[in-house]
């Protein structure tokens, strides 16, 4: 039977008192992450920066500006959505996270997205994109296609500071959150539908039997294959849009 979820708070605490890693000498404060406990999208940068760390909140500042603009590109603001990061604490000078650091930190993120349990997972960047769909491809390829991690819906899509720097990006940034919202009213609609065909199961049954039958995997069309290759570095195994075991959905250790 699995374990009830642990409450966000909890876990909260858990991160205020960890010293699993050298980043907690020079962190101000750990940032857990803010937004709706039960939203829909989760959306997973990489790490606090300075603005972060002095705040205790993630995507503060100009980053965090251009999220909120990116947000309502997709219908969405930053109370919908739950916005957290895979490390907790500052990497000193904004250095990109080590592998041992995320290995450390990532059971907390592990719990707050069973917690959350959003359908969307929005990996902003390369490194919660290689966490969580296990993969070594890169944002480049992966942004912009729809991916599934485990039960999660998972959306690849380049960091909004990579467009801070890079006037390029900002493009193909606003048209992923475009096509996020395409996805979530696409959702919504599908789920309207099946509650439709619920209060009419004649009709449901009769539609099912004349549908053409679809063949296992049709529903991934469309996804990018990514070859998936274990945390630990071991050989890669190909996979079509769904890791064998996705990072996200391994088991409990907090
Ligand atoms: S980065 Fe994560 S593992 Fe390291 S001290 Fe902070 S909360 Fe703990």
């Amino acid at each position: 039977m699995p374990k009830p979820h642990i409450p966000l708070e909890q876990i909260r605490a858990e991160v205020e008192a960890c010293r699993k890693c050298p980043l907690a000498d020079g962190r101000t404060q750990t940032v857990f992450g803010v937004g709706n406990p039960a939203a829909r999208v989760l959306i997973v940068g990489e790490a606090p920066g300075k603005n972060e760390d002095l705040q205790g909140e993630p995507f503060v500042g100009a980053a965090g500006k251009f999220l909120n603009e990116l947000l309502a590109v997709a219908g969405l603001c930053r109370e919908d959505v739950f916005i957290a990061n895979v490390l907790k604490c500052r990497p000193p000078g904004n250095r990109d996270p080590r592998p041992e650091e995320i290995e450390l930190c990532t059971p907390y993120l592990r719990e707050q997205t069973r917690t959350i349990d959003p359908e969307f997972i929005v990996t902003l960047g390369n490194f919660s994109t290689k966490f969580i769909l296990k993969t070594e491809v890169g944002i480049t390829r992966l942004h912009g296609t729809l991916q599934k991690a485990g039960r999660f819906k998972v959306f690849p899509i380049f960091h909004p500071a990579a467009a801070l720097y890079d006037g390029s990006k900002r493009e193909a940034l606003e048209n992923d959150f475009a096509t996020l919202g395409q996805l979530l009213r696409e959702s919504d609609a599908a789920a309207l539908s099946a509650a439709a065909d619920e209060t009419a199961p004649g009709a449901a049954a009769a539609a099912s039997s004349a549908a053409p039958a679809v063949a296992p995997g049709a529903a991934a069309a469309g996804t990018l294959s990514v070859t998936a290759t274990s945390a630990a570095g071991g050989a890669p195994s190909a996979v079509a849009g769904e890791p064998a075991e996705p990072a996200i959905d391994q088991p409990r250790l907090l």
